[in-house]
């Protein structure tokens, strides 16, 4: 009864009446499609370091990247070498576009 709408602060869209300040399903369901959200830009952020880095070790299947990483252990080259192209190689298994969305899924 205190005649205050919730608002979303990034880009004020009004809450149903009623809606906690936390903790609420609808608040999270907007987080997700909220263009003004702090969490569009690092979505978008990754989406594009990662596609700069797909263009640069050159694959983007899980299948590909773990044999490019068994053939540069075997590769006769300096451990550092290695491990930079390997670290690149960890990055982008990381981020999978399906490991991405199953990691976000689980912390809502
Ligand atoms: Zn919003």
């Amino acid at each position: 009864m205190n005649g205050q709408t919730l608002t979303c602060a990034y880009c004020g869209h009004e809450y149903p009446q009623d809606t906690p300040a936390a903790g609420s399903q609808v608040l999270t369901e907007h987080i997700k499609v909220c263009e003004q959200h702090p969490m569009r830009k690092a979505t978008s952020d990754i989406t594009r370091l990662r596609s700069a880095l797909v263009r640069l070790i050159g694959t983007d299947t899980e299948t590909e990247l773990r044999q490019m990483e068994a053939n540069i252990r075997l590769a006769h080259a300096s451990e550092v070498d290695k491990a930079v192209s390997i670290n690149a190689i960890h990055a982008l298994l990381a981020t999978l576009p399906s490991n991405f969305h199953a990691a976000r899924a689980q912390h809502p």
